[in-house]
């Protein structure tokens, strides 16, 4: 049986060499850079008020109180090509290119206008450079804004349209197929009228991992019958770039994925590895395709998806080997936690923002979707362990 550690390092050495689209900006978002970006604009591009107030020449620097007279007004927007002359001021806003010859902006709320509106006093001395933004002081030209492999948020759309951009290079998103398996399953929406069925709550939540990873997902199910299961593998394959199957991987006589896999002549990177949930997992590739067999039972889907098939989601879709690794948090225990088993066990529960203590939450067996429907962490316990409250552990947020 492989270590958890082990079989992450294995799947993401099979993912394919992330390939580049170019996507418009607004489609970005949430994907992973493609390659390094450099700045070409400086910001500011010229120097710029940091305030509304008043542009002042060196010689009317450090006096106050103090009054000059106005000399003109230049908003934010195109330079009026001013400039400003000793005891006099140009009235100036926030973003507004500097007249020429400024040596400070003092801000409105340190003047007092005269009631002509031809003076304004001076009443708190500046000091030259006062509320200037000088060029290129946020980003020089040339300057690197983006790493190959940084995700794309808000704030970097930001940064790219500031640089006039509409599109960039993304990595290509994985085109991902979901396949449940088993005779059990009736799909949500049609009634349970069958003793015995349950609804299919893998499905939509393995396509929801794989959306929040950036994939592009579909998904379809399959009954318990070598020739089904083993078609729609085959078709899946044709047009995905990694398959997810969920049930059918255990040791059971209706646990058909790995003959299925067999018969299309595939072979098994692993099988089994020493966690609890989820050890029935199993992966392979074949044909640069990835092929992940995730165990039914719902909590251990979303645990091994969490800790294997995300991972190579976000490096198919070009993440950095560092982004492709779940976040991560210190938390402190609330309470005792053993694990009398012999593999490590996930604990689902409760990571609290911002005491950051670790709470385990009710129910932790692989069936029970309860208590994983609150919990927004996993904590990992070691085999024998035996943890106090107080104790300080990692955890992985979701
Ligand atoms: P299996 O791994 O196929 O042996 O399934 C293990 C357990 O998970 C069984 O109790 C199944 O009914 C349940 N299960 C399998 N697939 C799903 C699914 N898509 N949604 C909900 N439960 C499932
Ligand atoms: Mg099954």
């Amino acid at each position: 049986m492989l270590e958890e550690s082990e079989a992450r390092r294995r799947i993401l050495s099979l993912v394919p060499v992330p390939t580049a689209v170019e996507l418009p900006l607004e489609k970005s978002l949430g994907r992973y850079a493609a390659r390094d970006l450099f700045a070409t604009l400086a910001l500011p591009p010229c120097p710029n008020s940091a305030m509304d107030g008043y542009a002042l020449h060196v010689e009317d620097c450090g006096k106050a109180p103090h009054t000059v007279r106005i000399q003109g007004e230049q908003p934010a927007g195109p330079d009026r090509g001013l400039a400003v002359r000793p005891g006099g001021c140009v009235r100036i806003f926030t973003g507004a290119p500097l007249p020429a010859d400024t040596a400070a902006v003092i801000m409105q709320e340190d003047t007092a206008l005269f009631p002509d509106l031809a003076e304004v006093r001076i009443l708190t001395a500046a000091d030259p450079g006062e509320f200037i933004r000088a060029e290129g002081s946020d980003l020089c030209a040339g300057q690197k804004i983006l790493n190959a492999g940084d995700r794309i948020t808000p704030q970097r759309l930001s940064l790219l349209a500031g640089q006039g951009l509409t599109s960039l290079p993304c990595g290509r998103a994985p085109r991902v197929h979901v396949l449940t398996t088993g005779d059990e399953l009736i799909p949500a929406g049609q009634p349970l009228t069958i003793r015995g069925c349950i609804h299919n709550s893998n499905g939509p939540m393995l396509q929801a991992l794989a959306a929040q990873a950036g994939a592009e997902s579909s998904t379809s199910h399959a009954l318990d019958r070598l020739d089904i299961l083993t078609d729609s593998i085959r078709r899946a394959l044709e047009n995905h770039d990694v398959l997810v199957l969920s049930g059918g991987v255990s040791v059971g006589d209706h646990d058909l994925v790995k003959p299925a896999l067999e018969s299309l002549g595939i072979s098994l990177e692993f099988w089994r590895v020493r966690l609890k949930p989820g050890k029935p997992f199993l992966f392979t590739r074949h044909g640069g395709k990835l092929i992940f067999g995730l165990p039914g039972n719902p909590v251990s889907a979303f645990v091994t998806a969490v800790l294997f098939l995300l991972p190579a989601l976000r490096r198919f879709a070009g993440a950095s080997m560092e982004l492709t690794a779940p976040p991560a948090a210190r938390a402190t225990l609330t309470m005792p936690v053993a694990n009398k088993g012999d593999r490590p066990h996930y604990l689902r529960g409760v990571f609290d923002f911002p005491a950051g203590g670790f709470t385990p939450l009710g129910l932790q067996q692989s069936h029970a979707t309860g208590a994983l429907a609150a919990a927004n962490a996993l904590l990992r316990l070691e085999p024998d362990a035996d943890e106090p409250a107080g104790s300080v552990h990692q955890v992985i947020l979701f």
